[in-house]
């Protein structure tokens, strides 16, 4: 997909599985499973997408899913197959040294679990040339979080960046190349930050977890993980309606049936026509 001089690719780690409940928070069980079917463990599927983004010279990967660095136990809970974004790079004939920046849109682990590998039962960087670039408060929280969402944090995904100083910190919204803009938009997260990209007269807007599949696009279906659940609505507001608004491509960081598509809003609903890139 082009957007003037900016190129962009979606690719994806793989799946992996969550409670469906929590998934929809306060959605009662009759209505979300008409829409996402659960296993038998009450889980539902969710794509782990990435973006690959050619901005000028620079190559830049957007979030890196899940990774390879799992426990059996763990990966049996999530449902979790094998890391496939290192195999998706290379389709695009991107090898690891060849990525420039690592955005992460906040460090869950099914959005920063591929920023390193093992390596002979070291943590090394997966990229090993790439600035990685996250919110500060982010960064902070991830480091220290409280006993509601530490399951969602591996410090070996983020703490080994910071050692060898290849992070950077953000404090709130920024142009990181021409096109490439960071967002902070809080709600899931204090300090997730979403990502717009724009060039030759269009724009895609990548979601992150503000609205991580399409059922989501329902104002009140917001995630029982999220800590700040009515800042979320109000984002959710904010953006859904400027992306309908403005034609830009939506992105859906999860969804694993429509990863992009075009919004329109019809009689205070809004609908999605999905697009199919690649
Ligand atoms: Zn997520």
């Amino acid at each position: 997909m082009k957007l003037g001089h900016l190129e962009f690719h979606i690719l994806t780690d793989g799946y992996c599985y969550l409670d469906g409940g929590a998934m929809f928070g306060v959605i009662p069980k009759p209505l979300w499973e008409k829409k996402v079917q659960p296993d038998a463990r009450n889980r539902i599927q969710l794509a782990m997408n990435c973006l690959l983004v050619h901005a000028g010279h620079k190559r830049i990967l957007i979030e890196t899913g899940a990774g390879d660095k799992w426990t059996p136990k763990l990966r049996d809970i999530y449902n979790l197959g094998e890391s496939r974004l290192l195999d998706q790079l290379l389709h695009y004939g991107m090898h690891p040294h060849d990525i420039d920046v690592v955005i992460n849109t906040h460090l869950h682990f099914d959005h920063c679990g591929g920023n390193t590998r093992l390596a002979h039962d070291k943590v090394v960087t997966t990229f090993p040339n790439a600035r990685y670039i996250v919110q500060r408060g982010e960064f902070e929280h991830a480091m220290a979080p409280t006993e509601r969402d530490r399951a969602s944090y591996f410090p070996e995904n983020f703490a080994p960046l910071q050692q060898s100083c290849k992070l950077s910190l953000l404090e709130g919204d920024r142009a990181i190349a021409p096109g490439v803009e960071l967002i902070r938009v809080p709600g899931h997260t204090a300090d997730m930050q979403c990502i717009k990209l724009s060039g030759g007269g269009k724009a895609a807007f990548f979601f992150a977890d503000l609205v991580p599949m399409t059922p989501h696009l329902q104002l009140p279906w917001i995630m029982g993980y999220d800590l700040y659940p009515m800042t979320t609505l109000e984002n959710k507001k904010k953006w859904i309606s400027e992306v309908a608004r403005e034609e830009w491509l939506a992105l859906f960081g999860h969804d694993p049936h429509t990863r992009a598509g075009y919004l329109r809003e019809r009689d205070g609903k809004v609908e999605v026509e999905p697009v199919t890139i690649d």
